[in-house]
């Protein structure tokens, strides 16, 4: 049914515009993915609605019919949810965007209530379409970041067109590094071109549980060798555990989160 109907509009469009078939043969495709979801009926009505009322001077692009269509009132977003899936370059963990959502912003400032300052990483929103929702926003977190301390120093993930990849704000925090540097567990490796961050992956920071968000943050994945020595590391400490009642693996934890920031 939605094909008759996008059919038509198309063949419309086409005729008042002056365009030929292939018009319509490359556009169906795209308007059939775009209200796949959308009730044959209202659909007709509102494409209707659209050639007869809100015809602009030149050929609409899709992205305009499909505001029109979802700024009626009996409308539902979830017909869209195929759009809304697709996470914008700077907060998505995939390749196609596919999932995402979420923005790290590191920022170092003066807390007046602490009256000291203090480093925070935190994940927020992002504010792409595909990332609605409640809670704040990435730059609603700056913003009040800024309006406890003008002078705070913050980093945020963003993608960087020149390099073609994501910049993430754990990546770009120094404070961060040196004391992941001083702690044994990250060294820098120079190379002509650029200095790296890389893993010491034979450090025991590693097998702590800890070491695991660390590696999440940055994005690198604890090798097998390394998880096999922290499973034998725990299966230890509960062996000690039930013999001595020992330190609890929180515990354990804890002394090792001197480790991390
Ligand atoms: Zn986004």
């Amino acid at each position: 049914m939605n094909e008759q109907t996008i059919h038509k509009f198309l063949s419309r469009l086409a005729d008042q515009y002056g365009k030929n078939h292939f018009y319509i043969r490359n556009f169906k495709p795209l308007y059939l993915a775009a209200f796949a979801k959308v009730p044959s009926r209202l659909l007709e009505i509102w494409l209707d609605d659209y050639f007869q009322n809100n015809m602009p001077q030149f050929i609409p692009p899709l992205t305009a019919v499909k505001d029109f269509i979802r700024a009626k009132s009996q409308c539902k977003d979830e017909w869209f949810l195929v759009d809304r899936g697709i996470f914008c370059l700077n907060c998505r963990t995939d390749d196609d965007g596919k999932t995402g959502g979420f923005r790290i912003i590191w920022a170092r400032f003066y807390s007046p209530k602490l009256k000291r300052e203090i480093n925070k990483t935190i994940s927020a929103r992002c504010d792409c379409e595909s990332s609605k929702g409640t809670g704040r926003t990435w730059n609603e977190v700056v913003d009040e970041i800024i309006g406890i301390d003008p002078k705070a120093t913050i980093r945020h993930d963003y993608y960087d067109h020149d390099r073609g990849g994501q910049i993430r704000a754990t990546y770009q925090s120094d404070d961060m590094w040196e004391y992941r540097i001083k702690g044994g567990y990250v060294k820098i490796e120079e190379t002509p071109d650029q200095n790296y961050y890389i893993p010491v992956w034979e450090h025991d920071y590693w097998t702590t549980s800890m070491a695991s968000r660390t590696a999440k943050t940055v994005g690198w994945e604890i090798p097998e060798f390394v998880l096999e020595k922290r499973k034998k590391k725990k299966a230890v400490q509960n062996r000690s555990k039930k013999k001595y009642g020992a330190l609890s693996d929180e515990a354990i934890d804890a002394i090792f989160t001197i480790y991390d920031y």
